[in-house]
């Protein structure tokens, strides 16, 4: 098993920020480029049903060649045959691929790790869905530190659910951090740094922090009784002192049905200028919510 080092892992923000710039920008570009090339293969095999990492179909299930494509459940992956990945695979690693595979469908939807929804409490939370499967992790302060008794290393819990159905309960297993997972989690909870997930990895947290304009050049008016499939909701109001004519609004909102074009731009086009325009966007209740964990307390003996 390896040895933790947690004074080496805090320290791994200064030595990043003491590395010249042109070295980092190297690094950077370096990372990006095998990230690139990696999902690029995660994606082929995907679309064959097969899986990059190991190059068989995701219904294959062998203990003597544990693999992430286990999560999928196409194969008769077993609970307690959990430890066997966290043994080879660190939170990040897991973290990761389960972002490749959420992103296959809607983009960013089917991730929500938005600061906003997590309880300042945890060191993070996070909840992943992919068809009928959601996965999701937490890690409160005490986890983070190792707390006291037998489970007296830094690490995190786990949940994962077929059908809504729970399949591994969080409180079933204390899984190992990597000295690498240390590294990065004290780079951003301590160091302010951002997690960086590459565009294939992004979830909502990126989605919500996209311009609000963006956001608003990219959505349209759905037909009536059809259901919101986009990853936001978005609410306008509307008001001027003079009063608005109800027509316009009407109209706007049929040329956006029709031709896709995002509302309040046809809106800023249409109303006059003493007219404001105030919009909410929110997550949209596809994105799935957070499962949250209720903490045993840690035994006194
Ligand atoms: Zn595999
Ligand atoms: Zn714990």
């Amino acid at each position: 098993m390896e040895v933790i080092d947690v004074e080496k892992a805090k320290q791994y923000s200064s030595f990043l920020e003491a590395m010249p710039q042109e070295q980092k920008a190297e690094l950077t570009l370096e990372t990006m480029k095998q990230h690139e090339e990696e999902h690029s293969r995660f994606v082929d095999a995907y679309n064959k049903n097969e899986c990059y990492l190991c190059h068989k179909n995701f219904k294959t299930y062998s203990k003597a060649n544990p693999c992430l494509h286990w999560m999928l459940r196409r194969g008769k992956f077993k609970k307690k045959d959990f430890p066997l990945l966290t043994a080879k695979y660190d939170y990040h690693q897991i973290n990761m691929y389960l972002r490749w595979v959420a992103n296959t469908g809607h983009y960013q939807m089917n991730i929500n790790d938005m600061k906003d929804e997590q309880s300042e409490k945890k060191v993070f939370q996070l909840t992943i869905k992919w068809k009928n499967i959601e996965w999701s992790f937490e890690c409160s302060e005490n986890d983070f530190k190792g707390h006291t008794g037998v489970i007296n290393y830094p690490h995190y819990h786990f949940q994962m659910t077929v059908d809504k159905r729970i399949f591994i309960n969080y409180n079933g297993f204390h899984n190992r951090f990597s000295q690498q997972d240390l590294s990065y989690l004290y780079a951003i909870n301590d160091d302010g740094f951002t997690p960086m997930y590459g565009a294939n990895g992004s979830g909502m947290e990126d989605a919500m922090s996209t311009s609000p304009e963006d956001l608003l050049d990219r959505c349209s008016v759905i037909d009536e009784g059809q259901e919101n499939d986009g990853a936001f909701h978005i609410q306008s109001m509307i008001s001027n002192p003079d009063g608005i004519d109800g027509d316009i609004i009407q109209d706007a909102i049929e040329e956006s049905r029709r031709t896709k074009k995002s509302l309040s731009k046809i809106l800023k086009e249409k109303l006059s200028d003493d007219t404001s325009i105030a919009t909410i966007i929110s997550p949209s209740e596809r994105v799935p919510e957070l499962a949250k964990r209720t903490e045993h307390k840690p035994r006194k003996s």
